[in-house]
């Protein structure tokens, strides 16, 4: 693989960051991950503002500009022979002399690194069969809404997930659902989608805005409110959306099966709306 690393292209096993970098001592960084179709971006523009804003809320700018940001995803596509995967890109604060709690000052550029990774992101088992989820306690940071590299806790939820058997974890704090570990949750009842309003307490997922609006296009109905995980057990279907996974269907909760245990009618014709449209407007 070739991968970018502050204005170089080389290959991956050539690609070094600082043992100081900010982002390895402090988790002091964001990221974005872009999905790719056909060779093509899917919502670049949508993943950039929300890069811009993330560095915005942590005091830090980006190194490039988007458009040139655009040049090397599409630089590392064509390097790279992508035609289906994803490109990952971290910004971090950057790497002072020494450790220190106190950001440094503005002459430590940040750290950019980008990377391709291919996957089959239209056919999978999951868009197949659906997922199933286990509940465990949010006990992440206040700012979720920040797309950092902070996601030890993520990833221990993946784990219990694992552990349990299950495929994904759906996170919940004082009483109501957050998100999955990596996707944003939905539910449907009687026809209407339900899923969390934006806050702090969720991350503002690129595909949850591009997937509500297919879906009120579509005179589907949609409510932004919390809802508890007794409610999702009871729900007709539930189904999560991220980049990388576009529109999955939930079909068990807790060991809960959800409708017939196969994904739902709604989850099925969002997902087939939700690749159909990004793919056209891909760039
Ligand atoms: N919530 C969390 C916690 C995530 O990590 C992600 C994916 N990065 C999402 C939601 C979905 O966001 P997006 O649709 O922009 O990939």
């Amino acid at each position: 693989r070739t991968v970018y690393v502050n204005g170089t292209y080389l290959p991956e096993e050539e690609a070094k960051v600082s043992v100081f970098d900010r982002g390895f001592l402090f988790a002091d960084g964001v990221y974005e991950v872009t999905s790719v179709l056909d060779g093509k971006l899917i919502d670049f523009h949508g993943h950039a503002q929300r890069l811009q804003r993330s560095l915005g809320e942590l005091g830090m700018t980006s190194p490039v500009t988007m458009d040139e940001l655009l040049d090397i995803h599409r630089e590392l596509v064509t390097r790279n022979d992508l035609s289906e995967g994803m490109i990952y890109l971290q910004i971090t604060r950057g790497a002072p002399a020494d450790r220190d709690f106190v950001f440094p000052g503005p002459d430590t550029p940040p750290t950019l690194v980008l990377f391709t990774q291919a996957k089959g992101l239209i056919d999978s088992p999951a868009a197949e069969k659906g997922i199933s989820v286990i509940s465990i306690d949010d006990i992440r940071w206040g700012r979720r809404d920040i797309k950092t590299v902070q996601l030890l806790y993520p990833s221990m939820g993946k784990m219990m997930a694992k552990e349990a058997g299950a495929d994904d974890a759906w996170m919940v704090a004082e009483g109501f659902v957050t998100e999955g570990t990596s996707n944003n949750a939905y539910i449907v009842k009687d026809g209407k989608i339900v899923t969390r309003h934006l806050g702090n307490e969720i991350l503002h997922g690129i595909t949850r805005a591009a997937v509500l609006k297919f879906a009120s296009e579509a005179q589907m109905e949609v409510e932004e409110r919390p809802f508890t995980i007794e409610e999702a057990k009871q729900a007709d279907e539930a189904f999560v959306t991220s980049a990388s996974t576009f529109v999955t269907a939930v079909v068990a909760i807790d060991g809960v099966s959800l409708g017939d245990g196969t994904p739902g009618p709604v989850a099925r014709r969002l997902r087939d709306i939700y690749i159909e449209a990004s793919r056209k407007a891909a760039i």
